[in-house]
């Protein structure tokens, strides 16, 4: 990924992609105390356009003011580095990574006195989890690393750190050769995929785990719950538990990164009729009008680069 034509945003301006480069003793590096965004453009009907992009660089700020860490840009100037990282590399879809981390002045827990870096990166990125797996369903696996509890590293900020967790479980479930993980929260209801929200679907409601349970607060989460509104589908959150989960109709991943991704299995029990769910399906297929600008209800999420 580092050794390649292209540019990044770095701290105000645009440099070339092999010279984007930070010290071995940035603190971030050692004591993971940074905060990052997942974000998309998509090659829409209306040209290239970034999906949501309000959202993400308010969830950046909201992610620093957790870590008390203050970016030294604007929204608006994170917004218009977003902007000109996808022009810059040509990019007609992709997917972008704003990041923030603290330098290299000092090192020690506190991170006083060092300097906050901003940079966004944009690159190609097709399906998360596959393209067949948008089609017929992941398998996924409970995990046996519990999420992160509200009180630990904080579970709203989308946290460097918090991505330990995701790694581990995502390692174990896929080495155990399933597609992903699912976490539980640490008194045991389900919260999150190592990089996706979940939703079930029984008897025609649409549920998810509420924010309690140490999710993230997730934009495409949010998205969702719009195409129920407009599909006429009751959504709830609510605790839920792992079994809850066994014997629903219908369950799917959503993320920046992952889309909608359908599940058709969990722990080896088949969900449903074991593949993409039909109101699954119907969620995904208004997902990708909308973010695609086939929608103009939701012209206003997509901003043009
Ligand atoms: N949970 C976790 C742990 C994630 O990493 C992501 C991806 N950012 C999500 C949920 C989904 O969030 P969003 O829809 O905003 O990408």
């Amino acid at each position: 990924l580092h050794d390649r034509d292209g540019k990044i945003w770095m701290d105000g301006e645009l440099v070339d992609w092999r010279d984007a480069k930070i010290h071995v003793l940035t603190h971030t590096l050692h004591y993971g105390c940074g905060a990052f965004e997942g974000v998309r453009a998509y090659d829409t009907v209306n040209g290239t356009a970034i999906f949501r992009l309000q959202e993400h660089t308010q969830r950046l700020f909201n992610s620093a003011k957790i870590l008390r860490m203050k970016i030294p840009f604007s929204q608006e100037q994170v917004n218009q580095a977003q902007r000109e990282v996808v022009k810059a590399n040509n990019l007609k879809s992709a997917y972008l990574r704003p990041l923030i981390w603290i330098g290299s002045e000092k090192l020690g827990v506190s991170p006083k006195g060092n300097q906050v870096h901003l940079m966004v990166a944009a690159w190609s990125w097709g399906a998360y989890l596959g393209e067949d797996g948008m089609k017929r369903g992941i398998r996924v696996k409970t995990s046996s690393y519990t999420r992160h509890h509200v009180n630990i590293t904080m579970t709203q900020a989308k946290t460097v750190s918090n991505y330990t967790n995701s790694i581990l479980a995502n390692m174990e479930a896929t080495d155990e050769g399933y597609d992903e993980a699912l976490l539980l929260d640490a008194s045991g209801f389900v919260s999150e995929g190592a990089g996706e929200n979940l939703f079930v679907i029984k008897g025609g409601v649409v549920y998810t785990p509420d924010l309690s349970a140490g999710a993230l607060n997730g934009i495409t989460r949010n998205t969702i719950f719009s195409i129920c509104q407009d599909l006429g589908l009751k959504l709830v959150e609510k605790r839920i538990t792992r079994d809850e989960v066994y014997i629903c109709d219908e369950a799917f991943f959503t993320g920046t990164a992952a889309e909608v991704t359908p599940i058709r299995e969990l722990d080896r029990v088949e969900i449903g009729s074991g593949s993409r769910g039909p109101i699954t399906e119907k969620i995904q297929a208004a997902f990708f009008d909308i973010v695609n600008g086939r929608n103009p209800k939701y012209a206003e999420w997509l901003t043009s680069v």
